[in-house]
């Protein structure tokens, strides 16, 4: 198999950076070079070395002089809703009622499904994003759907059909036996097949009744190696419906607990409004509180507090991911640039190299999956994006008076989009031009 030889300026985070000045927490080479083989990161360093070992038959490319990032990973998003992205004037009940339940219900067609899972990985991509943490329709057909395109493409994507069987029109609920069977055949087809990932997903305790939310903690406990994904405490009036429907629940928080459904692979999206004893069960069970900031300010729903989070004696393990269609953008680049406005609407800041840990790989550790993905350590999947911060003409006059790695990051978290992405890799294939050229 032929290699390919990459060069361009790399970076790379091997851990979280304390401060702008924590050098020891990230890999950056001015001059850098990663070989590629067989879909793997097979060498990394200085182009000088890595050129070394990569023998008279690799292909080079030669992307100085942008930068080389492992590709961004997106914690939480709603494939089928990229047709409710931008619609105008409610909040999240409301918002889910007028226009995202009706969108969905178009998803039973298998074959509308198929087509905006393909937009929808198209996109994800042009905007330099090489994995997802995706929300399918109720319907069986849609997880299909978005399995089977992300398969051919070879991307490690996690995704699963949502469970609801309450509180929603009829076109987008299952029942909880049909909701257990589907999920249970959707796994045994997808899962592990190729770098598919399964996730268990029950909406958020609103949709889904006592016996759907036993069916869910049933499927955690018969795969505990899959992820969980749910919805907890973004709005206040969720918090009070939730608290109706389970009047025993000590807080939005306890319902999931009671389930089960708490642990080291689940994934909470929003955790805006929660108190110190619900942030306390995430941190004991290893639990993972997205960050969904573009969705946050435009559904009104509040202010995630990142660096408290982050701080507190029993710390959260955080993802950040954009949430469309109640996200507002499917740039990771975007996403962080709003997470920079609340975080600093808490009165904090988060410097640029925290948040591009966080984009990749504070995400893959979110994920479970740093072993894979998120880095460019030898060893990984070559999941690769090639960022150009001088992408416009706005960014280029920026970039004359820009001296440090670390203004340039937030350049082009503040400034980028998807024209800053020049490039990005799948598994070692060169997959944003392939899709231009058609
Ligand atoms: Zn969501």
């Amino acid at each position: 198999m032929t290699s390919t030889l990459l060069r361009g300026r790399t970076l790379s985070f091997v851990r979280w950076p304390q401060t702008i000045d924590d050098h020891s927490a990230w890999r950056y080479e001015e001059d850098g070079g990663l070989l590629i083989s067989d879909g793997r990161i097979v060498a990394a360093g200085a182009y000088a070395d890595v050129e070394k070992q990569a023998g008279e038959t690799a292909k080079k490319i030669d992307h100085r002089p942008h930068l080389l990032l492992p590709g961004f990973i997106d914690a939480h998003v709603h494939f089928p809703q990229m047709q409710v992205i931008a619609s105008y004037g409610a909040e999240l009940l409301d918002w889910l009622n007028t226009y995202t339940f009706p969108e969905e219900t178009k998803f039973a067609n298998a074959q509308h499904g198929r087509r905006i899972a393909r937009l929808f990985l198209d996109e994800t991509v042009r905007h330099g994003t090489t994995t997802v943490a995706a929300y399918c329709s109720v319907h069986k057909a849609s997880a299909e759907a978005f399995f089977a395109e992300s398969h051919a493409r070879d991307m490690l994507n996690v995704a699963g059909k949502v469970m609801m069987d309450r509180n929603a029109p009829e076109g987008v609920l299952d029942t909880p036996q049909s909701g257990y069977d589907d999920t249970k055949a959707l796994i045994a087809e997808w899962h592990g097949k190729g770098r598919q990932r399964y996730a268990i997903t029950p909406r958020f305790a609103i949709t889904s009744s006592p016996e759907q939310m036993e069916m869910a903690g049933a499927l955690c406990r018969e795969h505990p190696d899959l992820h969980m994904q749910t919805h907890l405490s973004e709005n206040h009036a969720e918090i009070a419906f939730t608290g109706e429907l389970y009047p025993w629940s000590r807080d939005y928080t306890d319902v999931y607990e009671h389930y089960g459904l708490l642990g080291k692979k689940s994934l909470f999206g929003h955790c805006i409004h929660l108190s110190e004893r619900e942030a306390d069960a995430l941190s004991d069970s290893g639990s993972v509180a997205v960050f969904c900031p573009t969705s946050n300010l435009f559904l009104g729903s509040g202010l995630f507090d990142y660096q408290r989070f982050r701080r507190r004696d029993k710390p959260l393990r955080i993802g950040a991911a954009t949430d469309v269609g109640g996200g507002t953008n499917y740039s990771m680049l975007r996403t962080m640039d709003e997470g920079y406005k609340v975080i600093a609407l808490n009165g904090e800041k988060l410097n640029p190299f925290q948040s591009f840990w966080q984009i990749t790989r504070g995400n893959a550790e979110a994920l479970s999956v740093a072993d894979k993905i998120g880095t460019l350590e030898e060893g990984t999947d070559a999941d690769i994006v090639v960022l150009d911060a001088r992408a416009t003409p706005a960014m280029r006059l920026r970039m004359e008076t820009v001296e440090t790695l670390a203004q340039e990051l937030f350049l082009l978290q503040t400034l980028g989009d998807d024209r800053a992405v020049r490039e990005v890799y799948v598994a070692g294939r060169a997959a944003k031009s392939d899709m231009i050229a058609g």
